[in-house]
């Protein structure tokens, strides 16, 4: 088993990326494992200047090979918000419930609900970037539907399906979503590297 240590508290994001590493010699290791409690703040102004921001962090505190992810919600009808501010699109509580009650009120009778979700992992190994992308198209939904997932998965129906990911098995976002496809390419690096 390999490890990879991810610059990411984040107990959902951790699990999920765990269960599309599944059939694969890696395992996670977040911040929490580590008895890191640091929020790490992200102050770039896209997902990939936060990627690197979150693992220069825990490089230049472990001096080792480290991983991370930043990922955010785009919808064609906001000119691409929330964007990079996905997490504190209703304020700085980062609230679930509030960003999603400000999504569905800013695409009131707004007929274009097609958007994004988009994951950019950032890799430091050797001390050299790496950056993988993965994006799923799909539409924002009229109300939140389902308990699974995190964030926006309540609202956010993938392209080809008529279920929000909180509805959809656990095992279909793991196939499918926009971290999905970031580790798939993450994996085929690494094993190449
Ligand atoms: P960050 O990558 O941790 O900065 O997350 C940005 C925002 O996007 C947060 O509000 C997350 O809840 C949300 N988010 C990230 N990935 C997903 C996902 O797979 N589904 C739903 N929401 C997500």
């Amino acid at each position: 088993m390999h490890e990879l240590i991810i610059a990411s508290a984040n107990a959902h994001k951790i699990r999920e990326i765990e269960k599309i590493l599944e059939s694969t010699p890696y395992k996670v290791i977040g911040l929490k494992d580590l008895g890191i409690d640091t929020d790490i703040e992200e102050t770039a102004d896209s997902l990939q200047g936060n990627a690197r921001i979150k693992a220069q962090f825990l490089h230049q505190l472990l001096n080792k090979d480290i991983l991370s992810e930043d990922s955010g919600l785009f919808v064609h009808a906001l000119n691409g918000d929330p964007g990079v501010k996905t997490a504190r699109y209703a304020g700085p509580e980062k609230d679930n419930n509030q960003n999603i009650a400000l999504l569905l009120k800013k695409l009131d009778g707004i007929s274009d609900r097609s958007a994004y979700f988009m994951t950019v992992i950032c890799l430091i190994q050797n001390g050299e970037y790496h950056y993988f992308e993965g994006k799923i198209e799909g539409n924002i939904a009229a109300t939140k539907n389902g308990d699974g997932g995190f964030g926006y998965d309540p609202v956010f129906i993938p392209e080809g399906y008529t279920q929000t990911f909180a509805e959809l098995p656990e095992s279909v976002k793991a196939n499918i979503s926009h971290r999905a496809i970031a580790v798939e390419k993450l994996v085929n690096f690494l094993s190449h590297n």
